[in-house]
């Protein structure tokens, strides 16, 4: 039995050579990789611009297959959610955030994640496996096309583009998945594919400084750095991580990624805990922390109301709190954004992401464990909070 090659993990060099396998010219990839990431095509046949007998050697050595889909729901607030399976028990959420200029998919790059972060409901279920190349750059394949459809929006460069911006910021550490989740952003960058400008694909990190340096050189995205606390010893606490590398040095790798990305910020994810982080002291600490004269870091600053789940042991700072710490960082002339939790009527809120998805039926479970959250701490629990600065 022959294996088919999925063309979905292949980059545009990797797509060449194998039409040179095939006998085809270099061009020949080209075309193929737009039928497949510019019109979402599956099936050779539709191919029409190439030749039949290069379709029927497609036809016996390759397949275009993204992870299929389990459930896909769509919130009250026009956030959609799909559950993607990705084999032996394991499934991870993709996570697209309409707005009004834009639209944002979250994309997710291991099935669970080895950091366990104290907040993160995620981490809470541990490593599975990295995803290949196909399975994240499947989940854009998936959705772009799959909200046109229900758009009635034609494939295809003509076609109004529906996903404008990418984070790698679901399940997963992605610079612990380092050249799959590089392949496929250098196809959400190529122009043959998705054509996303560089600072349109943000990726997200707990910090794992040495491989920060390595994307700096080989594919400077925007970069955003899941901070959470403005020293070492509370670090330590809320992202383990932060042991091996710690802020100092985590610091410093983010003055030196912005050389390579020159004109760039850094964007510091900060998740709202009360007591524990959210002190007007602690937003001092952090001014002097990425003001340090040693290594400063020109950042915004996002907060993140944290979406509690009960085993976290850990609570929601209130409105009034965040807004207080934000203004301390404004008042200091850093953007600060406070982060609109979007999405909790489908379980999509960050931090909430794929949380112990294991088959399908937790799925369900899950939904049910969110009422009776919100029986037992009351009707805002995993809410949209609305605040305004
Ligand atoms: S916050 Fe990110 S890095 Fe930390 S455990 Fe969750 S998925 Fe992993």
């Amino acid at each position: 039995m022959t294996t088919l090659t999925n063309l979905l993990d292949l980059d545009p060099a990797q797509l060449t050579a194998f039409c040179g396998e095939l006998g085809e010219k270099p061009f020949r990839a080209k075309q193929l990789q737009r039928w497949i990431h510019q019109f979402g095509a599956n099936d050779f046949a539709q191919m029409t611009d190439l030749a039949k007998s290069l379709r029927e050697k497609l036809e016996k050595h390759a397949i275009v297959k993204a992870p299929t889909v389990i459930s896909d729901h769509t919130s009250t607030d026009g956030t959609r959610k799909w559950l993607l399976d990705v084999g032996q028990g394991n499934a991870v959420e993709t996570v697209f955030i309409p707005e009004e200029n834009r639209g944002t998919l979250c994309v997710s790059t291991q099935a669970g994640c080895a950091v366990n972060c104290r907040f993160c409901s995620t981490g809470k279920q541990g490593f599975n496996r990295n995803l290949s190349v196909g399975e994240i750059i499947g989940q854009l394949w998936m959705a772009e096309f799959a909200l046109r459809q229900t758009k009635g929006i034609e494939p295809g460069p003509k076609g109004e583009r529906q996903i404008t911006n990418v984070v790698m910021m679901g399940m997963g550490e992605p610079l612990l998945n380092f050249e799959p989740t590089v392949t496929a952003m250098r196809l959400m960058l190529d122009d043959n594919a998705y054509g996303l400008s560089r600072r349109r694909v943000t990726l997200s990190t707990s910090g794992v400084v040495p491989m920060i340096d390595k994307l700096a050189q080989e594919c400077p995205v925007a970069m955003a750095v899941s901070l959470h606390a403005p020293n070492d010893a509370l670090r330590d606490s809320l992202v383990p991580l932060n042991k091996k590398y710690p802020l100092a040095e985590l610091m410093a790798a983010c003055r030196r990624y912005l050389d390579y990305a020159p004109r760039d910020f850094i964007t510091f994810e900060y998740c709202m805990l009360d007591g524990v982080n959210d002190t007007d002291e602690h937003a001092r600490e952090l001014l002097a922390l990425v003001r340090n004269p040693l290594h400063p870091v020109p950042c915004k600053f996002n907060l993140i109301p944290f979406n509690p789940f009960p085993e976290s042991g850990l609570v929601r700072s209130n409105n009034a709190r965040i807004k207080a710490f934000a203004q301390v960082l404004m008042d200091a002339g850093i953007v600060t954004t406070i982060r609109k939790t979007r999405g909790d009527d489908i379980d999509a809120a960050c931090g909430q992401l794929a949380g112990e998805v294991q088959d399908r039926t937790r799925v369900q479970e899950r939904m049910q464990k969110m009422a009776e959250y919100q029986k037992k701490y009351g009707k805002d629990f995993g809410r949209i909070v609305e605040v305004s600065t």
